[in-house]
């Protein structure tokens, strides 16, 4: 037996409960992991709340990462004692997630625990940070350099905006972080933004074409804070857009696009080849101090993980949220 968070559909709402659970009924996969970490996301959170139908079958486990060490394995590349790391493919989704002190998984979705990092600091990191080091390569490989001038980051005080301003701000970028919450301007410095404006200057519908003010951008938000930043990009930058805190909507024209030349890369982590997946996480093995991972993460227990999802959708949780599932 082992305890996970289970989602059950009553009456057409999710509820969600901590239980204990046969794990006969841990079925697909050839890999099974012991969970040691796993996080709460914003798509966690959807999930967990309902909000969203980010679940497609039920009863489901939630959690799109953790990280863990391989008990069973029939994998050629893993083997029990084996310390792993999940980020994505479904899990939480269409298959049983990392909120749970166990998993079964298809060994080809796993990474080894990237060198130099404990399980729980590769969680702190998580799929957020994982994310924001997949759009800081997207915006290299557009050819974004730190000469070019100011890089935007929007929903600064999450998990992909906290990992994504440490991580331009270490490879050289000027940094600015927009948020709704000014007050955590100090924290936002500290993990490396050169300047913090108010997120409402962008979160208006706005004109087709503005100021040229960022070389590029990191957006989390989407909806019309996306359609501005691609509005104020430089000619030829670059946006690379991986979130939707305000809206799945784009409000935008093709005026910035056609007559600037900018570029919208899009950025997505649950299916990315194992190939980009190994690189952006060596970079953060490589390039993100211990400090910076710790300074960006607090952690709850599984019980806990349902009231915080709660809080996480209002705003209220900043940076990442560590899920020790085995408390
Ligand atoms: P968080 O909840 O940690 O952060 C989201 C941040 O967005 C908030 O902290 C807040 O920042 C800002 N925000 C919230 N509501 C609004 C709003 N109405 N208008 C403008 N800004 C808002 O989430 P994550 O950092 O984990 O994820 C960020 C986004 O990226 C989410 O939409 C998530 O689904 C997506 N994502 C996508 C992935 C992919 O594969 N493409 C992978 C991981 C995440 P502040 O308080 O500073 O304003």
């Amino acid at each position: 037996m082992f305890n996970a968070l289970l989602l059950e559909k009553e009456d057409d709402r999710t509820k969600a409960s901590v239980q204990s659970i046969d794990e006969a009924r841990l079925v697909d996969g050839d890999v099974l992991v012991r969970v040691e970490y796993s996080t709460l996301n914003y798509k966690d959170a959807l999930a967990i709340t309902g909000k969203v139908p980010v679940v497609r079958t039920f009863p489901m486990v939630p959690g799109i990462d953790f990280a863990g060490v391989v008990e069973e394995s029939s994998h050629a590349e893993f083997k029990p004692g084996d310390s792993v790391v999940l980020n994505g493919w479904g899990a939480g989704e269409t298959h049983w997630g990392g909120l749970a002190q166990k998993a079964r998984v298809s060994g080809d979705h796993l990474i080894p625990l990237p060198e130099g990092l404990t399980a729980r600091q590769a969680m702190a990191v998580g799929t957020a940070g994982y994310t924001a080091m997949l759009c800081a390569q997207a915006l290299e490989r557009h050819g974004t350099a730190p000469g070019d001038g100011d890089v935007l980051v929007t929903g600064a005080n999450g998990g992909v905006g906290s990992f994504a301003i440490a991580i331009l701000a270490r490879r050289g970028y000027r940094v600015v972080a927009s948020t709704g919450r000014s007050s955590e301007e100090p924290r936002l410095r500290e993990l490396g933004a050169a300047e913090v404006i108010d997120r409402s200057a962008l979160s208006a519908p706005g004109k087709p074409l503005q100021k040229e003010r960022w070389a590029a951008a990191v957006d989390c938000v989407g909806s019309h804070t996306l359609a501005n930043v691609c509005a104020s990009l430089h000619y030829g930058g670059a946006v690379a857009a991986c979130g939707l805190a305000q809206g799945m909507d784009l409000p935008a024209s093709v005026a910035p696009f056609i007559l600037r030349g900018v570029a919208l890369l899009g950025v997505d982590s649950v299916y990315v080849p194992r190939e980009r997946r190994l690189r952006a996480w060596a970079s953060i093995a490589s390039e993100l101090a211990v400090q910076t991972i710790e300074q960006v993460a607090s952690e709850i227990a599984l019980g806990e993980a349902v009231d915080v999802a709660g809080r996480l959708l209002q705003g209220e949780v900043k940076g990442r949220v560590i899920v020790d599932v085995n408390r």
